[in-house]
């Protein structure tokens, strides 16, 4: 590898053996992010995602069964001020139909998605996630719905939610206050992530990639937090604007830099479920397959109504808005096995590391 400084190499060498780096050594990877750097350690992530998840690509069922929320942060399309966000709401009956024909598609796990909406009671939370439970019991429930007390997060629990994706967005506190107004807390949605691994979730954080403002140290803080935290999942996008936001002229995160972390934070944790981003379909058309070349095992494709699609847009351009949701699962088969990979029909639960 004559273009890659010695350090890099090395580097990426440790990390592959041991795991975990310091934070002035993912500070130096994410600086020193290169063609190279990238080509030297993709293949190190695709090995390990083989050894532990083989050619099975797991997927998920996205369901965004609202798009009401009472935040607003900068960076995100359906955040409360936007008036021109045109809100839905999907009954009871419409989610349970979406995991039914979902679960003929061939998904066995299904995402509940939303803005934080507090029209959707704990009671009705719970009720839909024992239907679904009920109708499915092969199949999980994942959560994706904000931030909740404790309270709550234990009846989903206990109602048979088993995991919950809440990413962490950024592991620095001046950065959080960059991207969130004031009301915002960066403590309570550290402690929303401590509360929910304490529980028994198993939990997906993550991080918008090139979010504004995010410098190398951010994202060593972010590396380093997922190091200690061990998620079962880690969600990570490119930064994509949004027209109706304050950050509408702030640029894009990038495809390599995404790629590059993603391949850094399987060789940090090799059991993660790692998703192939629909962000990261948006910025590249093979955008995903190279997530999963890059060490990535999961995607997501839409099992909302094709009707509400359009107007769940947290970012610009989004794509599969229009598709039926048998046409999204076809297609991503077909382009994981235009890689060499298999769509499974499955829990696709984390494989845990052998104590
Ligand atoms: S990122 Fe989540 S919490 Fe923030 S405004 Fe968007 S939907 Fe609401």
């Amino acid at each position: 590898m004559k273009d890659l400084d010695e350090k890099t190499i090395r580097l990426i060498d440790r990390l592959e053996a041991e795991h975990c780096l310091t934070l002035e050594e993912y500070r130096y990877l994410v600086e020193h992010e290169s063609q190279e750097a990238k080509a030297y350690i993709a293949p190190k992530a695709r090995r390990i995602a083989d050894q532990v998840y083989g050619h099975d690509i797991y997927v998920r069922g996205l369901i965004e069964f609202s798009n009401y929320c009472k935040n607003n942060c900068y960076y995100c399309g359906i955040r409360a001020d936007n008036s021109r966000c045109d809100r839905y709401r999907l009954t009871e009956d419409v989610i349970l139909k979406c995991c039914d024909d979902g679960y003929d598609y061939g998904y066995r796990t299904f995402v509940l998605q939303s803005g934080e909406d507090p029209y959707y009671t704990d009671d009705m939370l719970c009720r839909i996630i024992s239907k679904i439970r009920e109708r499915h019991p092969d199949c999980a429930v994942t959560l994706s719905i904000g931030e909740k007390s404790y309270e709550s997060y234990k009846r989903y629990f206990e109602a048979g939610a088993q995991r919950y994706l809440l990413r962490h967005e950024t592991a620095d506190k001046d950065h959080y206050g960059k991207l969130h107004p004031a009301r915002m807390s960066f403590d309570h949605r550290m402690n929303c992530v401590r509360q929910l691994r304490e529980i028994g979730y198993d939990v997906g954080i993550g991080m918008m990639i090139g979010a504004p403002m995010q410098t190398s140290l951010n994202l060593a803080e972010d590396l380093k937090f997922i190091e200690q935290f061990q998620p079962e999942m880690c969600g990570m996008g490119p930064f994509i604007p949004h027209d109706d936001t304050p950050f509408r002229d702030q640029p894009a995160g990038t495809l390599d830099m995404t790629l590059y972390l993603l391949s850094i934070v399987r060789l940090i944790c090799p059991h993660v479920l790692l998703p192939a981003t629909t962000a990261l379909g948006t910025i590249h058309p093979l955008g995903r397959e190279m997530g999963v070349e890059a060490g990535a095992n999961v995607v997501m494709p839409n099992l909302s109504p094709t009707e509400v699609r359009q107007k769940y847009l947290l970012y610009n351009n989004k794509i599969c808005t229009g598709e039926e949701s048998a046409q999204c699962r076809g297609c991503l088969q077909a382009r994981m096995s235009g890689i060499g990979y298999q769509v499974v029909v499955s829990r696709g639960d984390v494989k845990r590391p052998v104590a």
